[in-house]
């Protein structure tokens, strides 16, 4: 039997990459940009995939525990159902846990509220050889603030800015930003929602204010087409994940995440001890002896 075998014919971070006269109305959501096969060619390529991501991810952490200051950051936006859940699972699942950072944000708290939006964000960029996730962000800040009026135009007009200069500066301290817009269609959504309402073990994942957001469709595309175009930069580009098809999404963000790690360019760290001395010692210390 032979498999279907399937390639990026174009680079994902070519292929999904936010660049000038980027339009997000024109984004098919079941298209698979870049990649040459169909979902039978999935499979194989993720595994293969979590094999080399699972050697750069050990790669960076021990990294990190030997002084260096690299770290990727993961940036993870999408409508309710997208798939960011999905991708935490299925693709920093394939990686040693214990070198991952994972943090969701949610509705601010009151005590983060106290504070300039970016505040619960600093505090949660990934530690040197860490692998950082964030499932929603400080896009937030400008998509449902925006949306919902919840600040100022003017106050989130100035954001877009703000949010690049951050972003230069997170980069600058060593730190690889990956950013991933997961893009579903309103009749995907659709589905998805109904079977969160249809099956008790996905209730949980259900809130019936995703269905507000839904009806606001055309002004949250709105916000992130702005927020795409405003935000894409050299240091911290944006990519466009189209969404419907969850397993082309797993590999595109694997993809991404992939390269990011490549190009930290890092070897195993140098052992800061003798070897020759030390195996010496290993065969001379069985108290046995
Ligand atoms: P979920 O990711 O499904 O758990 O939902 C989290 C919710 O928190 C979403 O409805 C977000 O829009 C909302 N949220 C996240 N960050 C902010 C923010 N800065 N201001 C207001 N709502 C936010
Ligand atoms: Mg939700």
């Amino acid at each position: 039997m032979t498999r279907a075998a399937g390639r990026w014919t174009t680079p994902a971070t070519q292929a999904l990459r936010v660049g000038p006269g980027f339009d997000l109305a024109g984004l098919d959501r079941r298209s698979t940009p870049g990649w040459s096969g169909d979902k039978k060619s999935a499979p194989d390529a993720l595994a293969a995939q979590g094999e080399r991501l699972s050697e750069l991810q050990e790669r960076l952490f021990a990294h990190g525990r030997t002084g260096g200051d690299r770290a990727v950051l993961l940036v993870l936006q999408g409508m309710d159902t997208a798939g960011k859940g999905g991708i935490v699972r299925h693709v920093l699942g394939m990686v040693d846990p214990q070198g991952v950072a994972l943090r969701s944000f949610g509705v601010p708290t009151a005590a983060e509220k106290r504070h300039h939006y970016l505040w619960r964000i600093r505090r949660a960029l990934p530690r040197p050889g860490y692998i950082g996730v964030f499932d929603r962000s400080h896009y937030e800040d400008v998509l449902v603030v925006k949306v919902e009026g919840l600040v100022p135009a003017g106050e989130v007009e100035e954001r877009y800015d703000e949010i690049n200069a951050f972003e230069a500066e997170v980069a600058s301290s060593g730190t690889r930003v990956v950013k991933v817009a997961l893009m579903v269609s309103l009749d995907e959504q659709a589905a998805r929602l109904r079977e969160r309402l249809e099956r008790p073990d996905k209730h949980w994942k259900y809130n019936p204010g995703d269905i507000d957001a839904r009806e606001r469709w055309p002004l949250y595309q709105a916000a992130y087409q702005t927020a795409l175009e405003r935000t894409s930069t050299d240091v911290a580009p944006w990519h466009v994940v189209p969404a419907d098809r969850k397993w082309y999404a797993r590999l595109a963000v694997g993809a991404l995440l992939q390269d990011a790690l490549e190009g930290l360019d890092l070897g195993w760290p140098p052992a800061d001890f003798d070897v020759e001395t030390e195996l010496r010692r290993l065969e001379a210390s069985d108290p046995r002896t």
